[in-house]
């Protein structure tokens, strides 16, 4: 194998980064590529710093078409859409309703499992080379929940059952042992005391990048419009400059669909907007991130102060914040916590998802010498190093004991 095959790779996220990363452990030469500077806000930014090893279950279940019409009803709900964006979404719909029987539900469920149990210890291979500075909290995260959809909560403790994820079922005054602060509206919970928390995604992903660049990483601030190719060999085309490569990664998290499309492929990325605001200096409050299954929304203590998270909006890339659902979330800190003093730094992110809520890592269908790394949907945080380092694996020609068909793009085709 020659390693010094030199790889280019867009988007300067948690997947991009880790990518990085993990290709020059393989002695692969390294340059990133992103239109903004690492750490801009993107969803590697703004997301709720779980890491969540557990989380295998995703939206695309059984019991959510009932759930949807109550919760795109409710105020208080999760859900919320775009009206001028839903006759763009259509096809996605369709493929996400078929995608909901149970086999569907259990075969995504197994495959994020498959990826999400080698999520930790992928990423402590990176921590052991990065000084954390308390950016990193082992205390657990905790759901909790209110009697009125238990159903959906049966549904969630049995899949995991079944796949064997550990869980921890906690009542009344268990929660209110493990985080006393919170108004006791909640019948039960699940706790996982192995998961973790970050007290800052945008510090820890700048850690990540100056390790990069130590080790002799390029990066360039260039926006990236096309991928072209001479002899097999694919080029990045900036509104400027040509660069060529070996091979490269696409990483460009709910912004690959432009770059998959001009590939030739029909991958039906979306995204699902979600929310954040910060309670400064609130962090005492929590111990750990805590999420209201009910609400649909979660309160991560960061060193920004409380981060409130929430939302799955559907809209697009291009529509602007909606003022409602940043008052959806502040009312909901508000329902969990009590009093609060004003909030600050209102930010919209797009997370990368496809419709059977699978990621895309792997060859592209049409050009061997071009990888895909996105779509991680609501996981992309938790998943960054792992899926760094299989996509590493996989242009290094390494074998796997990993099955990575399922998440070849290949599957919509
Ligand atoms: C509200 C919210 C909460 C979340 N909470 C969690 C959580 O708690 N745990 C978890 O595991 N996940 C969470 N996620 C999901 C997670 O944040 C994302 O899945 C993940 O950050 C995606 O990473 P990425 O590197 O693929 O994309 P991004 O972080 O979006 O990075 C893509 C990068 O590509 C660059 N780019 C795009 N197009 C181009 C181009 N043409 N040329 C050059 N550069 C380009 C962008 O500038 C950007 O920097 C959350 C997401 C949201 C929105």
């Amino acid at each position: 194998m020659n390693k010094k095959l030199h790889i280019g790779i867009i988007g300067a996220g948690i997947q991009g980064i880790c990518n990085a990363l993990f290709l020059q452990k393989k002695g692969f030469e390294v340059t990133i590529f992103d239109r903004d500077e690492p750490g801009s806000p993107a969803a590697s930014y703004g997301n709720a710093g779980h890491f969540s090893p557990y989380a295998s279950l995703s939206l695309n279940r059984t019991d959510i078409l009932t759930d949807v019409p109550a919760m795109l009803m409710s105020s208080t709900g999760p859900l919320a859409i775009k009206w001028n964006y839903i006759p763009k979404m259509i096809p996605w719909f369709i493929k996400f309703i078929l995608n909901t029987s149970k086999n569907k539900m259990m075969h995504t469920a197994k495959n994020m499992h498959q990826i999400l149990n080698l999520a930790l210890p992928a990423y402590d291979e990176l921590f052991d080379e990065i000084k954390l500075e308390g950016l990193v909290e082992d205390k657990g995260i905790l759901y909790i929940w209110n009697d009125k959809d238990l159903k959906s909560r049966e549904l969630e403790i049995n899949v995991r059952n079944e796949l064997g994820v550990k869980q921890q079922i906690v009542n009344k005054k268990e929660i209110h042992d493990l985080e006393p602060n919170i108004r006791p509206f909640y019948h039960g919970g699940v706790y996982y005391p192995y998961a973790r928390h970050a007290r800052n995604p945008k510090k820890i992903l700048l850690k990540f990048f100056e390790l990069f660049l130590k080790k002799g990483g390029e990066f360039k601030k260039q926006n990236i419009k096309n991928i072209d190719f001479e002899n097999n060999k694919p080029i990045f085309i900036s509104e400027t400059t040509r660069f060529t490569f070996d091979k490269v990664v696409v990483a460009c998290g709910a912004f690959s669909k432009r770059l998959t499309d001009n590939l030739g492929e029909k991958i039906p990325l979306d995204t699902e907007r979600g929310y954040h605001v910060h309670f400064k200096n609130c962090d005492h409050l929590l111990q750990r991130p805590v999420i209201s299954s009910n609400r649909g929304f979660g309160i991560t203590p960061m060193e920004q102060g409380l981060r409130v998270v929430g939302t799955v909006e559907f809209g697009g890339l291009k529509n602007p914040l909606s003022k409602s659902r940043i008052k959806n979330l502040i009312d909901n800190a508000k329902y969990m916590l009590g009093d609060l003093p004003d909030h600050e730094d209102e930010w919209l992110g797009f997370r990368p998802t496809l419709p059977d809520f699978l990621p895309v890592m792997g060859p592209s269908k049409n050009h061997k010498n071009v990888f895909y790394c996105f779509g991680h949907h609501h996981l992309g945080w938790t998943l960054g190093p792992i899926s760094g380092k299989i996509i590493s694996g996989m242009i290094a020609k390494e074998n796997t004991n990993l099955n990575l068909d399922p998440y070849s793009s290949i599957r919509f085709s």
